[in-house]
């Protein structure tokens, strides 16, 4: 075994954890893609929170009647449709939407040199870039770490990705130590990728889910500030 990179990697979710109600585009591209692609069917609705836009057609399309055969014959031309549709809807500027305290623990996370930030989003990697740029976020998180709905299609399967990933750029092989990496979400999905990956979690209240629904995360947050309180007592432990 090699020694891995040093300090703490903290793997940020994007929707309901840096950003709140700055996903209506984003649906609305994926929703336009799926009718570019497939006709004007009839969707029901999918439980999206914590899903991967990729695991968010899927389950559209088979609500309608799609077998995987058919989902998967236009899978890779659907999202390509919704990322050019995005990159047309995605308003200019969306630092409306950046929730309390996320600009300031953003810039203290890049500042730490025991810390490596990076993200864990169910986003399509050109939408979470184009997301994080157009709500001024994208500055503290460059170079850009982590894994996204491109990256596999069930987010249980990103942690290692992004592990991976963030090793790499440290000059590592493998992965970024489990028990030195801890996933930030407000979603019961993203305490469960976290935990399927032997990594921490802190569930955060600014998302869709309340408190209740994220007592399995090790800690579960209010604010930014509370973010950082805990961040410190995990990379401690
Ligand atoms: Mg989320």
């Amino acid at each position: 075994m090699t020694d891995g990179p040093a300090g703490t990697l903290v793997l940020l979710d994007i929707d309901g954890t840096l950003v709140w109600r700055a996903s209506q585009e984003h649906a609305e591209s994926v929703i336009a893609a799926i009718y570019e692609v497939h006709g004007e069917i009839e969707l029901g609705r999918v439980d999206a929170a914590g899903l991967t836009d990729r695991h968010i057609v899927r389950s559209l399309l088979r609500g309608a009647g799609f077998t995987d055969a058919a989902i998967d014959a236009d899978m890779e031309w659907l999202l390509a449709v919704a990322v050019r549709g995005y990159e047309e809807r995605c308003p200019a500027d969306l630092t409306a939407k950046v929730l309390p305290g996320i600009p300031e623990l953003l810039d203290q996370l890049a500042r730490d040199p025991a810390i490596q930030t990076g993200l864990v989003t169910g986003n399509l990697e050109p939408i979470a870039h184009r997301k994080l740029h157009a709500a001024g976020l994208a500055q503290p998180l460059l170079p850009w770490v982590g894994a996204y709905g491109s990256d596999a299609e069930d987010r249980n399967h990103l942690v290692p990705v992004a592990q991976e990933r963030a090793a790499a750029l440290h000059g590592h092989r493998g992965r970024w130590p489990s028990e030195r990496t801890v996933v930030v979400g407000d979603t019961p999905r993203d305490i469960e990728c976290a935990r399927i990956a032997g990594a921490a979690v802190i569930g955060v209240t600014t998302g869709a889910f309340p408190r209740e629904a994220l007592t399995a995360a090790d800690v579960v947050a209010d604010t930014a500030a509370e973010v950082a309180e805990a961040l410190a007592q995990l990379s401690q432990a």
